[in-house]
């Protein structure tokens, strides 16, 4: 089996390379991944300029790109033969609720899925991942042992990429599974109006307070219960129940 892993944090993030420490037993793994912090990317693409790999030794390249550079360069040009899975993370971080509207992490996922490639995403749902590595390295049996049973899913469910959110608890203290929706985030204070040092007004966008909502079936839930949540995604925005209601408004246009 062959494994693409990606990231959003760089290659030199300690997720990533606990990531790869839990898939190495599961196939053949490739990382393409960026060459610096690119949190926050979405899905961008650069198209100003153009992309550079450079190996880090086997199957093992940093670009100087975002996230959906390095999966559309691995699958399309570095990647002798396509992977069978997308595997982007573990990012330092959660990815919850709308969080994956502004997340590289799963724009990576989103990437592979829309090259038709089953696609996961993984975050670490703790504050600061510095401060929680020796937790992140107890989780590598549970993630491992979680990555051999999706990736045997078979059919892999069909258009769709699995959003995966993990507690930050000891590897022996997490509850379980839970199949989950998205929740809903609240940001306060985000936006810090500050001076630049000629005395100009400027904003930093970052830092607040977070809080949550969403139903028992949430992914905030999940993970604030203890449990490893998985929201399956995919790439159809469309607002179907406002399409079937559509008697009631479409008609008045
Ligand atoms: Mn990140």
């Amino acid at each position: 089996m062959r494994l693409l892993c990606t990231n959003d944090d760089g290659i030199d993030a300690i997720g990533l390379s606990r990531l790869v420490e839990a898939a190495t037993p599961l196939g053949e793994i490739t990382v393409v991944a960026p060459d610096r912090e690119q949190s926050a990317t979405s899905h961008s693409l650069t198209l100003h300029h153009p992309i550079r790999p450079i190996s880090r030794g086997e199957r093992r390249f940093q670009v100087d790109g975002t996230p959906t550079d390095c999966v559309m360069l691995a699958v399309e040009a570095l990647m002798p033969e396509r992977p069978d899975f997308v595997l982007s993370g573990i990012n330092h971080g959660q990815n919850m609720g709308e969080d994956v509207l502004y997340s590289g992490t799963v724009a990576a996922a989103m990437e592979g899925l829309s090259l038709g490639i089953p696609s996961l995403a993984f975050s670490f749902a703790g504050g600061d991942l510095r401060a929680d590595v020796s937790m992140l390295g107890d989780q590598i049996d549970v993630l491992r042992d979680l990555l051999k049973r999706v990736l045997a899913l078979a059919p892999f469910p069909v258009d769709t990429l699995l959003n995966i959110n993990i507690p930050p608890l000891r590897g022996a203290d997490i509850k379980g599974v839970r199949l989950t929706r998205l929740g809903r985030r609240v940001y306060s204070d985000s936006l810090t109006p500050m001076q630049d040092p000629w005395g100009r007004q400027i904003y930093w966008i970052g830092g607040g307070s977070i809080a949550w909502t969403g139903e028992e079936n949430s992914d905030f839930r999940a993970v604030q219960e203890g449990y490893i949540s998985i929201t399956p995604l995919h790439l159809d925005l469309t607002h179907h129940a406002m399409l079937e209601s559509s008697e009631s408004w479409w008609p008045q246009l």
